[in-house]
């Protein structure tokens, strides 16, 4: 399957179309972004570690019953998806306390969330993704009430069938950022689950292994990228 046209490229993705108007062709690139895109690196051989992290975690979760965007790996850089009719809201699940909801509520970095917590934010960068809730998305037509329900249903049964597969690497899924779209008119899980949009800890030492160590300037962001990936079985 070739590339087309661009379609989109985001921060630090490219997406493209192919012969199949079903089927696009999503590029990672090396970009690195944090704060809304004010900052942009470029990290070698990050690309191909995310994509072939994602690849992964969506076969894992396709095997587990979750409808996924992925059809097949075409390259380092490359994966073949479904064109989905994205929902402008993204997903979070927290399962201990980090980032935003730490200087949101002032509650202490690592605090256990049990049960873990489910937040909806506007994908908008101008007006650093707003948090949001249900009623928004139904008056603003972002999505509909069953909708929220299946995204909300997967997001947790994801946890369920991720938290177990980190933690047998000894690393703690710390929270995670979803994005669903609509394929054929179910809900279906897009874009990309990798070390760029969730919090991984090193069970040991606690060890940040995810995209804060680019957010607080701590280096070594893709080798840790790396380590996780051999650990939960990634070929890089
Ligand atoms: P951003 O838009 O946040 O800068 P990216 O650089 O990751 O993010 O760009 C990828 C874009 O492609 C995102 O806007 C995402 O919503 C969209 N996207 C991801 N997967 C799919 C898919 N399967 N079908 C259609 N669009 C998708
Ligand atoms: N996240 C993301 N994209 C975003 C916002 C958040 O991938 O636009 C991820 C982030 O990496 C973390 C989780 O979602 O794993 C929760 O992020 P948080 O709300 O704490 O925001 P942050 O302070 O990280 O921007």
């Amino acid at each position: 399957m070739k590339k087309l046209a661009e379609l989109y490229r985001g921060k630090a993705k490219t997406v493209y179309t192919t012969e199949n108007p079903d089927l696009l062709i999503l590029e990672f690139r090396n970009d690195t972004s944090a704060f809304d895109g004010l900052r942009i690196e470029q990290l070698d051989r990050k690309g191909m570690v995310n994509n072939k992290f994602n690849y992964f975690i969506m076969t894992k979760l396709h095997e587990a019953g979750i409808p996924t965007q992925v059809e097949a790996l075409l390259s380092d850089n490359e994966v073949l998806v479904k064109k989905l009719q994205m929902i402008p809201v993204e997903c979070v699940v927290r399962n201990r306390a980090a980032g935003s909801l730490v200087k949101r509520l002032g509650v202490e970095e690592g605090q256990v969330l049990n049960p873990p917590t489910f937040e909806l934010f506007l994908k908008n960068d101008a007006l650093h993704d707003p948090m949001v809730n249900d009623s928004h998305c139904k008056a603003f037509g972002w999505a509909s009430d069953d909708q929220l329900a299946k995204m909300k249903e997967l997001s947790f049964k994801i946890n369920t069938i991720l938290t177990d597969l980190f933690d047998k690497a000894g690393l703690i899924l710390v929270d995670y950022k979803l994005e669903f779209g609509l394929f054929k008119g179910e809900i279906t899980l897009g874009d990309e689950f990798s070390p760029d949009g969730c919090r991984l800890w090193e069970k040991s030492t606690l060890k940040k292994m995810d995209k804060d160590r680019f957010r607080q300037g701590l280096g070594g962001v893709i080798e840790a990228y790396e380590e996780v990936a051999k650990r939960i079985g990634v070929c890089l």
